[in-house]
């Protein structure tokens, strides 16, 4: 399949890239729903892999000033949205490292556990 450079990380409930299917994180990892990107509902993620990042940007966000970096697939380089590096309100902080992925730009399916399970498409 051409995928072994991948990580995978296993776990019950899976993130993969809408666009190729990789996986990107997991249900354990999963901190809020409750974000907002470009393309309506994002999520909050404490670790995600299989990503490649852009330069850091500084951007002004509702909560205030951010620097971020763009989030993109490592196999197909489709956007997938941004991780947090530096929150200047300190009540951001916590955001600081943790991935942003727009749900619209990812699908959450079964994972390893559910293999052998009938295809629900
Ligand atoms: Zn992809």
């Amino acid at each position: 399949m051409g995928r072994k450079f991948l990580e995978h990380m296993g776990g019950s409930r899976i993130f993969a890239c809408a666009a190729c299917d990789t996986m990107l994180t997991n249900r354990q990892e999963l901190i809020s729903t409750r974000f907002t990107g470009a393309t309506g509902r994002a999520f909050l993620f404490n670790r995600v892999v299989n990503l490649r990042y852009s330069d850091v940007q500084d951007r002004l966000m509702l909560t205030g000033r951010h620097m971020v970096r763009d989030v993109m697939c490592k196999n197909c380089d489709a956007k997938l949205g941004w991780i947090y590096e530096f929150a200047t309100d300190e009540a951001q902080r916590y955001k600081e490292g943790k991935v942003i992925l727009e749900r619209a730009l990812v699908t959450e399916n079964g994972g390893i556990g559910d293999r052998d399970a009938p295809a629900h498409s």
